[in-house]
């Protein structure tokens, strides 16, 4: 086999309908461990931005969770969801918060199905960047075949912003979906822009 022609698995890869990148593309080497690991954002509870913020700045909160704007993002609608308090991961929440994740989850992804021409939402769980426990609901947009999967997270990194004005609408409908069934949302009726 040619050096340059990839690995068959890598190449099943790049031709993947749902891969964003065409096949020019080279397989990094593996960088050695880094044990133990760096700190991430928000490590220290008493230096967390998530902690930090007012309630004034989600889109909708209740008793124990935050509903959060993820700005800078591509595509419409994309949120995420915090517990109020400040855990790290699943092996740390008290059991009420276990209990209630399940429902608002489900809360979440209705009012994100709601928010727009949303063909299925996804959830990402990683948390190797903040430390307080989040989870991403990503909408894939309606018809948009090639964002289908585990690499929609990919093409949020490649396409460009239509900025924030244009996410507006989707996080107020997910905000008033959310808050009718109970919580607050904070975010003004559609057509205003959210904090
Ligand atoms: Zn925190």
């Amino acid at each position: 086999m040619s050096t340059n022609q990839p690995h068959p698995r890598v190449l099943a890869v790049l031709e993947e309908p749902t891969f964003p990148f065409d096949r020019n593309l080279h397989v990094k080497p593996l960088e050695a461990p880094v044990v133990p690991e760096p700190d991430r954002w928000g490590e220290d509870p008493a230096g967390c931005g998530a902690c930090d913020r007012a309630d004034d700045t989600y889109l909708w909160t209740d008793d124990s969770w935050r509903l959060s704007a993820a700005n800078g993002q591509p595509l419409t609608g994309v949120v995420i969801l915090e517990s109020r308090a400040h855990y790290d991961s699943f092996a740390d929440l008290p059991d009420d918060l276990t209990s209630s994740f399940g429902p608002v989850l489900a809360r979440v992804e209705r009012a994100v199905l709601a928010s727009g021409d949303v063909g299925r939402v996804h959830l990402h769980r990683w948390g190797d960047g903040g430390a307080h426990f989040h989870v991403w609901f990503i909408p894939r947009p309606l018809g948009r075949m090639q964002m289908r999967g585990s690499n929609l997270p990919v093409w949020l990194d490649v396409l460009d912003d239509p900025g924030e004005a244009a996410h507006a609408d989707a996080w107020a409908r997910t905000a008033a979906v959310l808050a009718a069934t109970g919580g607050t949302s904070h975010v003004e009726p559609m057509g205003s822009a959210p904090h």
